[in-house]
């Protein structure tokens, strides 16, 4: 043994006894006391060729909208062609019947091939978590709008990190990773929402605080609530989405 583990092993003998002693020095010395091996994380099917995971809720496959109604609980009036969904101008957003927390989401979006409109009319709708804070969706390939209302931003908060958008017409990606916000008892909040996202591929928002309810005209504010849909804005444009998953973490 040497010379420094042993003084170390005395050491440990005069101050914790015996016992206190193996246990500890063990944990010092021995790189299998750090091992972990309950419990195993289970085995999931990953993604592969972009279809979901195994363990993840499939919103919208191309199929139907069995997940989803208008904001009133009525059917979805959003219309499907091709496998994707579009926006039907004036019938209004739409939200998932299900309700949500912390977790992962994919979801895919395109701003309309005809380019039409400047700044916030052109290709705009939107992706609420919780049905209350907006990552905004918007054609903003060549469309200047203010910074921290084009897409990726989370809106009339924080801009993206950079502008990775695809041009109009072209299928887009964002992968969000989101954690609600705590509330205790008397409804006061103890730590807001985070949301991380990567806009086809490249990292936009960086776990950024998210600092209250998403407002066009005033300061954000927060108001206690329990798990909330995923919604999707209906702001007048032919946006289309498809491919829409998500993990509940
Ligand atoms: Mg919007």
């Amino acid at each position: 043994m040497k010379l420094h583990y042993l003084l170390l092993k005395m050491f440990l003998t005069f101050t914790l006894g015996t016992f206190a002693q193996a246990t500890l020095f063990s944990q010092i010395t021995d790189p299998k006391a750090t091992e972990v091996w309950e419990p195993e994380p289970r085995k999931i099917t990953p993604v592969v060729n972009n279809m979901p995971p195994s363990d993840a809720i499939v919103l919208f496959d191309g199929k139907n909208m069995d997940a989803w109604t208008d904001l009133k609980g009525n059917a979805c009036p959003w219309q499907i062609s091709e496998s994707f969904l579009t926006v039907v101008p004036k019938t209004g957003d739409i939200k998932t019947k299900k309700q949500f927390g912390d977790c992962q989401i994919h979801i895919e979006w395109r701003a309309p091939v005809v380019v039409k409109g400047e700044g916030q009319g052109r290709g705009n709708s939107g992706i609420f978590l919780q049905e209350i804070y907006e990552l905004q969706v918007l054609d903003s390939y060549d469309n200047r709008t203010y910074s921290n209302g084009q897409a990726a931003s989370i809106y009339k908060q924080t801009m993206p990190l950079v502008n990775a958008n695809k041009k109009p017409g072209e299928w887009q990606v964002y992968e969000i990773i989101y954690k609600a916000p705590r509330f205790n008892d008397d409804g006061i909040l103890t730590a807001p929402p985070t949301i991380t996202v990567l806009h086809n591929g490249v990292l936009v928002q960086h776990n950024t605080e998210i600092k209250g309810a998403t407002e066009y005209i005033g300061l954000p504010r927060f108001k206690a609530h329990e798990k909330g849909a995923l919604r999707l804005q209906d702001h007048g444009d032919l946006v289309s989405f498809r491919n829409i998953w998500i993990r509940e973490l």
